[in-house]
């Protein structure tokens, strides 16, 4: 990237150009048990059976929906996006139902390249029914920006659809009923790579009880179609956290170098 472009981008994710990176591109701690360096998101991406598949094992080739259907109401696994968003609108499968003021259910581009997931709404997603549009909704949509993809490009979902009272974490109970709707919409999506951002979403997606230090800066993949997946710092922590904003630029210059290789799955 010519370098007074490169300098915009930071400067609009609010980092100064001059950040040294001193981070490695891939986690110490794990590299040292064996794993790879980072690896391409298309002929790199660590096949099942690979070293990163036996390093983080359980969910991560293979988010179940089955057990999760229950509660829900339908075969959401085959529903249209007009079946998905009004099944989502009326749903009472968990005790949030209760405080919502309405769900969250996701917006952007149904044929996204990029689905970023973040963790579940907040009181400003609650009362506009739009993921992401408080202040870390902001920031995230600069982050975006800075290589180069409009919000409206991209598609933004949570892993819940309704707001936890007090911004509490989700409960296990509410992301298993929820599962099945953010399964589906990556279904109908069809991203070629996902942004996990923040430890409940990275975790979640994974099925990992792992730091989130340690998940990202490596390529990983979601599901039995192997859809690339980065994981980066959450937009809210990086308001708290400005000195890790260089990490996330490495993050999503990594999702950006991917999404212009045009055969990644
Ligand atoms: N944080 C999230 O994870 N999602 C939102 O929609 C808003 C804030």
């Amino acid at each position: 990237m010519e370098d007074g472009l490169r300098r915009a981008y930071l400067r609009a994710m609010g980092i100064t150009p001059w950040v040294p990176r001193q981070e490695a591109p891939f986690d110490s701690a794990l590299a040292t048990r064996g794993l790879e360096p980072e690896t391409d998101p298309v002929r790199g991406a660590p096949s099942p059976g690979s070293v990163a598949a036996t390093q983080i094992p359980d969910r991560l080739h293979s988010p179940s929906p089955a057990p999760l259907e229950q509660g829900t109401g339908g075969d959401v696994a085959s529903m249209d996006w007009d079946a998905l968003g009004s099944t989502v609108a009326a749903c009472r499968a968990c005790g949030l139902c209760e405080t919502r003021t309405q769900t969250v259910f996701g917006v952007g581009n149904r044929r996204a390249e990029l689905l970023v997931i973040g963790e579940a709404p907040g009181a400003d997603e609650d009362r506009e029914g739009e993921p992401f549009v408080g202040r870390a909704g902001q920031l995230l949509n600069r982050m975006l920006a800075a290589i180069g993809l409009p919000r409206q490009q991209v598609y933004i979902a949570n892993i819940l659809k309704c707001r936890p009272p007090g911004n509490r974490d989700p409960r296990p109970e509410e992301v298993l009923r929820c599962q099945p709707y953010l399964m589906r919409q990556i279904a109908l999506i069809g991203p070629r790579i996902i942004l996990a951002v923040g430890r409940i979403s990275a975790q979640t997606l994974l099925g990992t009880d792992l730091p989130l230090g340690r998940l990202r800066g490596r390529w990983l993949e979601l599901g039995p179609d192997a859809i690339p997946l980065r994981v980066t710092y959450h937009p809210a922590y990086l308001l708290r956290s400005p000195d890790q904003k260089a990490k996330a630029w490495e993050d999503l210059t990594a999702v950006a170098r991917g999404l212009q290789r045009r055969d990644t799955p």
